[in-house]
């Protein structure tokens, strides 16, 4: 058979760079990643075969393999799993398909120092290639599940890669590092250490549902062909385990298996549902926003298990859009495993599972307000402008999205206010919650409609995210206090003392009579009314909109949502 070389994409070529000059200081966690992709792949043929969806498939023993050989200096990760065509190989091992890879590549330059890097790489699942960052050849062998034909891939992760079609290969994939020497610039563990693999696999693999075995070296002496494979982790389900014999460090390591990311997540959420319909979930809220959150192709959604069996990934039904960016698993206990989309879209217990989820999370995230307000803090930057979705779509959690939700104000330039405080702050005479939308802080700042809120020390929301401006519509009041746009209609601010008298402000009206219709004429029909206004305090005018009006940006974002 013939082997092929090809280039690496300019994106995956980066990458690999970073990879093999690491930027990354723990370089152990190449095992976990490794691990964590056989054991999506082994969930893969599960599920195939659940569906009478891979023929010919051998589903008896399936389970991840790693194999040490100290003389030829590697490791082996393999696994009996779906495994790969030669295609796919080509597209999901060859290239970097995920579109943002630009964009991290430059951010990783900018962020230099390598805690900010450790971060970045996170997000962008550059999982198989971390492989790089302790091997300088890798080699994966694999077949699909079914067929009959094989594909080897090689590369030393610089420019090339090479492929070829094998006629003998086992089902599945195996990825074998040939390990880099330690250097005095690579502080490197043995890798084909026994101690050294267990510990790393008991460390960041544990609750893997799928047995990882280390085979027994061969050679020394001659009991090692006897020996039995050691299983090193213990497969059990931390959603299914009481909540004090499970570590943190446990939680957070499942979070980075299933949320594809590096970094610990910023708050995990437990839920055990008894009862008639029974159910496990085990929530996590990441720390950073992924890069593609606001995207079409955004995959949204926990994984669904039925009875620790793996049934899918991004199960939409289980939360609603606006949490889109929370991860997981809800295992349940009463569900067929054959369950499809269309069935989860009519279940009557999703939708209660649904509902329940939903409640908790944005109670955790109140609660977090007042327990934990840096964290807070952190969510409500990664998250705010997400969860405010849930205004508009979801009204029956309307006040709990409020609860949970802050915004910056005039009050306090760093620290945003609830809409409780800010009603708590009221001046006497108040009885409007005052806002403003806009593109940033200092746009709104600077806009002549601020002039007699500042001037008279009323207190303004500054709404800067696009989904503002249609959620303050659509929630029009908090407590029986309206909303009101200082940009929108007549603004009368109560309470301020220098209020003119009726008879004043007819006066006045007269006195300007003839400069306002000489206005309204010359600007014709690009304006509905030219008014005296007691908004203003310095500017001699501004564009009001009517106070039932869609502005222009307002407009945009109906037809975005699709509405
Ligand atoms: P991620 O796991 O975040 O998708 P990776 O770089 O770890 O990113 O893997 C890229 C893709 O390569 C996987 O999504 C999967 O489709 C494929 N892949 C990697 N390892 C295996 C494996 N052992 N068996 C089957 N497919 C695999
Ligand atoms: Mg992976």
């Amino acid at each position: 058979m013939t082997t092929e070389t090809f280039e690496f994409q300019v994106e995956a070529r980066q990458l690999l760079q970073l990879m093999i000059h690491s930027v990354y200081s723990n370089k152990d966690v190449f095992l976990r990643e490794l691990v964590s992709n056989a054991s999506d792949a082994l969930d893969k043929l599960r599920l195939a075969a659940l569906r009478d969806d891979a023929p010919g498939a051998d589903v008896s023993d399936l389970h991840i393999e790693l194999e040490t050989d100290k003389d030829a200096r590697t490791l082996t990760v393999r696994d009996n799993g779906i495994g790969m065509t030669y295609d796919e190989v080509t597209r999901l091992i060859g290239t970097i398909a995920n579109s943002g890879t630009a964009q991290f590549l430059e951010e990783l330059r900018e962020a230099k120092d390598a805690a900010g890097a450790d971060g970045l790489i996170g997000q962008f699942g550059v999982g198989f290639y971390s492989g790089f960052m302790v091997a300088d050849e890798v080699t994966l062998v694999t077949r699909h599940a079914g067929e009959t034909e094989g594909t080897r891939w090689t590369s030393k992760g610089e420019g090339t890669y090479t492929l070829e079609r094998v006629g003998e290969a086992p089902q599945g994939t195996a990825v074998t590092l040939h390990l880099k020497s330690a250097d005095s610039e690579n502080q490197l563990h043995d890798y084909t250490s026994a101690w050294k693999i267990k510990e790393i696999v008991k460390r960041y693999s544990d609750f893997i549902t799928w047995p990882v075995r280390l085979l027994p070296e061969p050679g020394e002496d001659d009991a090692a062909e006897t020996r039995e494979a050691e299983t090193l982790n213990s497969m059990k389900a931390l959603w299914a385990r009481p909540r004090d014999e499970v570590s943190d460090d446990e939680y957070h390591e499942l979070y980075k298996h299933i949320g594809h990311d590096w970094r610990d997540p910023l708050e995990t959420i437990r839920l055990q549902a008894e009862g008639t319909f029974e159910y496990q979930a085990l929530l996590f809220v990441p720390a950073h926003a992924p890069h593609d959150l606001f995207t079409q192709g955004y995959q949204r959604g926990v994984q669904l298990y039925v009875k620790r069996v793996f049934i899918m990934d991004d199960c939409e039904e289980l939360l609603p859009p606006y949490l889109r960016f929370v991860k997981g698993v809800v295992d349940a206990q009463d569900l067929s495993l054959n369950v499809s989309r269309e069935i989860l879209q009519q279940d009557r217990h999703i939708r209660m599972i649904q509902r329940r989820l939903t409640k908790k999370v944005l109670s955790t995230v109140k609660g977090l307000a007042t327990s934990a307000p840096e964290r807070y803090a952190t969510f409500w930057r990664e998250f705010g402008a997400v969860l405010k979705e849930g205004l508009v779509t979801d009204a029956d959690n309307r006040d709990a999205i409020l609860a949970a939700s802050s915004f910056a104000t005039t009050h306090d330039a760093d620290e945003p206010t609830t809409l409780a405080a800010y009603v708590e702050r009221m001046k006497d005479g108040q009885d409007d919650i005052y806002y403003m939308t806009g593109e940033s802080r200092q746009a709104i700042e600077n806009s002549p409609h601020m002039e007699a809120f500042r001037a008279k020390g009323v207190e303004v929301l500054l709404l800067t995210d696009a989904v503002d401006e249609v959620w303050v519509d659509a929630v029009g009041e908090y407590e029986g206090r309206a909303l009101r746009s200082v940009a929108k209609g007549e603004i009368d601010l109560a309470g301020s003392e220098d209020e003119k008298s009726d008879a004043e402000k007819e006066k006045q009206g007269e006195e300007y009579a003839g400069l306002l219709g000489w206005m309204t004429e010359h600007l014709g029909e690009d304006v509905k009314e030219v008014r005296l206004s007691s908004r203003l305090t310095v500017s001699p005018a501004c564009v009001v909109s009517d106070a039932g009006e869609l502005t222009p940006a307002l407009e945009n974002m109906y037809r975005a949502m699709g509405q």
